[in-house]
């Protein structure tokens, strides 16, 4: 037998299973052997990883590429920082309306151009999840699944502000939509529910939330403003908890009302993750996924506000205190969190004003700190499992959206893709370490241990000790109905 590709004397992190002392084989991009002991000699290529951990690749399933800069570059430069982080694959968001493509109309005409702004492009594998904005694209949403390799969809709860705002053209302006309101999604939820059932076999089909309420949003943000507030204190009391619990309870409702299955996404603050919790109790048939992010976890705004990071840990929903975080680690613990994002968004500093909090754009990057930041935060500091890890960060999100057991999965005939981690190595997150366009980090300074040494993705070694191979092979992966047929 030979070999592409050897990893040898290495831990295997498998995911729902545990760690095992194993060496891998791989053949034509895919794992071929998994064996006690593999030789040395069977192999074109050999790692050596012995006393490193072998976890599968990570799935960031919260990404936005080209959000706020032009798509082909923002895939590359992006893709390429989240190597770093043990990304072998990202899921970005895409959608009609302000930033983006700044444009709108049917998925049928704008998907291929950002299918074509892609190819080539991508360091990683990569799929997108659609927000549907208007009425009109409401009837694609099959077209999207059967045809364009889509398996998921987006709706962001606040955004209902936009068009219900005094000035209605500067609403339709951003979203470039007629009604983007509840109705529009429960006309999203009917559509996405039909076409879930109709694969059901085949894979999962979801529809995505970000949950926080507009008119709380708008009386917050006028009392923070009375109040003389500033900072990422400001911003956090702007859009306090209490918005993103209604705003889960509303599309809870709206979900056993449509039997669509839903994500809820970056989970803030112990009120989000404390709804989500009680809306999976409370409909035990329907299909809830819940969501966190690396920021909400790791960061806290007093901190940022007192360390001079400020206005660049901008992001919606906000970054809470630590009484919040420490309750998503709660869940990350006990099993209640089902995946752990970036939310990545390269976001430089040219749009973060010091002295415009509320006009200056949300978002910022982090899927080069994906594996370090829980490895760090999570087994390190709290006493994680490693295997619980690559659950949230990859086994988990290639379930949740239509990629499992051809991603997130070390078993014969997946991808070859890996993290290979120095569990000991220790070094402060950095602008230049995150290898991304952003030229700042709120994580700026902030120590972690435990950082992959080796991304592969398909059998590719993409980084290896800090230097990355500059092929852009990353491949869109059609979800869910394409994947599933091919392999079966
Ligand atoms: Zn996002």
């Amino acid at each position: 037998m030979s070999y592409d590709l050897i990893i040898k004397y290495g831990s295997v992190v498998f995911p729902y299973h545990g760690t095992v002392r194993c060496d891998l084989g791989v053949r034509a991009g895919k794992i071929a052997a998994i064996a006690d002991e593999i030789a040395s000699t069977a192999g074109s290529q050999v790692i050596d990883a012995r006393g490193k951990y072998v976890f599968p690749g990570a799935v960031d399933s919260h990404f936005h590429v080209g959000i706020y800069r032009p798509h082909s570059e923002d895939a590359e430069s992006e893709s390429r920082s989240a190597l770093v982080g043990g990304v072998s694959t990202l899921i970005s968001y895409f959608r009609t309306g302000q930033h983006y493509l700044n444009k709108t109309g049917l998925y049928k005409d704008i998907f291929p151009e950002v299918q074509q702004l892609s190819s080539g492009h991508f360091y990683t594998d990569y799929g997108y999840h659609i927000a549907v904005m208007t009425a009109a694209q409401l009837d694609e949403v099959d077209w999207l699944v059967e045809t364009a390799g889509v398996g998921s969809f987006k709706f962001y709860m606040f955004y209902k502000s936009l068009t219900l705002s005094a000035d209605s053209t500067k609403g339709s302006a951003y979203t470039m939509a007629e009604n983007y309101d509840l109705g529009h999604l429960y006309e999203l939820m009917t559509r996405v529910s039909q076409i879930a059932a109709k694969h059901k076999d085949k894979a999962r089909i979801s529809l995505s939330l970000h949950c926080e309420n507009p008119e709380l949003i708008r009386v917050f943000i006028e009392r923070a403003k009375q109040q003389g507030l500033t900072g990422l204190k400001a911003y956090s009391e702007g859009r306090p908890p209490l918005t993103e619990r209604l705003s889960v309870h509303e599309a809870a409702i709206l979900a056993d009302a449509t039997g669509c299955p839903i994500n809820l996404l970056h989970l803030s603050s112990r009120d989000a993750l404390q709804a989500g919790i009680d809306v999976r109790r409370q409909y035990p048939a329907h299909d809830i996924k819940l969501e966190t992010t690396l920021h909400h976890l790791a960061l806290d705004h007093e901190e940022l506000d007192r360390n001079g990071i400020g206005i660049r840990g901008k992001v919606n929903p906000p970054i809470r205190t630590r009484e919040h975080s420490n309750f998503l680690w709660e869940g990350i613990k006990n099993g209640s969190v089902d995946t752990v994002v970036s939310d990545h968004a390269c976001c430089g500093e040219e749009h973060k004003h010091e002295n415009d909090l509320w006009g200056s754009l949300p978002g910022f990057g982090g899927a080069s700190i994906l594996y370090p930041v829980l490895l760090s935060e999570g087994c390190h500091k709290r006493g994680v499992s490693l295997q619980r890890v690559a659950e949230l960060v990859s086994a988990n999100p290639a379930r949740a959206f239509g990629l499992y057991p051809r991603k997130g999965c070390i078993a014969i005939g997946a991808d070859a893709d890996f993290a290979i981690v120095d569990m000991e190595k220790e070094q402060p997150i950095t602008t230049e370490a995150c290898f991304s366009a952003q030229d700042h980090t709120p994580f700026e300074g902030f120590m972690t241990k435990g950082w992959p040494t080796h991304t592969i993705v398909r059998g590719n070694v993409m980084l290896e000790n800090g230097k990355v191979n500059d092929r852009r092979l990353g491949e869109f992966i059609r979800r869910p109905v394409a994947l599933h047929e091919n392999a079966a």
